[in-house]
């Protein structure tokens, strides 16, 4: 027998088609302690420098909304263990935040608290996540360092620049509400470590080495830069993939033939004096003419494409 249809719900299509309508770009102004721990660098520059859209389902976006909901749960949950939690900064009123490398690194804690059971007297950075079954269960066996290296590197950073010693691991497993909780002790060789990484990725003017280059890799496989990387996919045309541009200080961008910062709006439009990082074009690059403002390309099919010589 034929497989049935799935049921067609128009309410449901349209909960999910407004997550998709109300969701942002997904180029995220810095580059973030929380993907700080992915392995692949190239992956991490790719993030930074804007060159792919995130186009998640609404499924996958209401889905990310249910564990930005379950922080609130767990700061409540832990007052009524008696700890002190702060899920703002006082001195901002806003969620805690931390930056380095000039502003073009950093990330927000979830919450600071003091009055852990496990050690009352002791500041600790509260770090909460939520798991599916499979990935709680190796989190139970394997510890955080092991089972979930990025998080575990996103406390490292966090703790090195709050200058906290530890950190609280909260996680919950989304099928059966079960809880567990790691704490982590600072490990200054790592943040430094993390934060040199960090900062290699931001200086560097072409892509990193990726992970693989065989694109069948099973972490390439479920990676958002996939077709850029190992397809050809052109890239997203902005200042951060523009040639002109580099990352200066308190976290902005400058361009050089204008010779002026630009803040994110207008490194999101661009302009029309953009040229790709070369890198960035999937072909060999034959001809140029700094003065007409273009580059030429033979591309892979052996055809001639020529980027920029439009007005200013
Ligand atoms: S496709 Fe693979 S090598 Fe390329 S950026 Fe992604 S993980 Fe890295
Ligand atoms: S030339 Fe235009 S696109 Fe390139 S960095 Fe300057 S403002 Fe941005």
């Amino acid at each position: 027998m034929a497989p049935l249809p799935k049921p067609h719900s128009p309410t449901v299509e349209a909960i999910l088609a407004a997550y998709e309508s109300d969701s942002r770009d997904g180029f995220r102004p810095h580059l973030g302690a929380s993907l700080i721990g992915k392995e692949c660098e190239r992956a991490l520059w790719f993030d930074f420098r804007w060159t792919t859209r995130s186009q998640f389902s609404g499924r996958m976006l209401r889905l990310f909304e249910t564990g930005q909901l379950e922080e609130n749960r767990f700061v409540r949950n832990l007052r009524r263990t008696g700890a002190t939690v702060l899920d703002v900064d006082p001195q901002t009123g806003r969620q805690w935040r931390v930056a380095a490398c000039d502003g073009h690194f950093g990330g927000s804690l979830d919450a600071a608290a003091v009055g852990i059971l496990e050690a009352p007297k002791t500041w600790h950075v509260c770090e909460f996540k939520t798991h599916n079954a499979s990935s709680f269960a190796e989190l139970r066996k394997e510890g955080v360092k092991k089972a979930k290296p990025q998080h575990y590197a996103q406390m490292q950073i966090y703790m090195h620049l709050t200058g906290m010693s530890r950190a609280l691991y909260l996680a919950v497993n989304k099928d059966c509400d079960d809880l567990y909780s790691e704490r982590v002790r600072a490990d200054e060789a790592e943040a430094l470590r993390l934060l040199a990484k960090a900062e290699r990725i931001i200086r560097a003017e072409r892509p990193p080495m990726g992970v693989s280059v065989d694109p069948s890799w099973y972490q390439c496989r479920m990676c958002n830069h996939h077709p850029v990387c190992h397809e050809g996919q052109s890239v997203e045309r902005n200042c951060r993939t523009c040639l002109h541009s580099t990352p200066a200080q308190h976290g902005l961008w400058v361009c050089s033939p204008i010779e002026r910062l630009l803040v994110i709006d207008e490194q999101k439009a661009g302009c029309t004096a953009h040229l790709f990082i070369p890198d960035l074009v999937a072909g060999e690059q034959v001809d140029a003419d700094p003065k007409g403002g273009w580059v030429e390309y033979r591309l892979r099919d052996g055809s001639l494409w020529r980027d920029g010589g439009m007005p200013c």
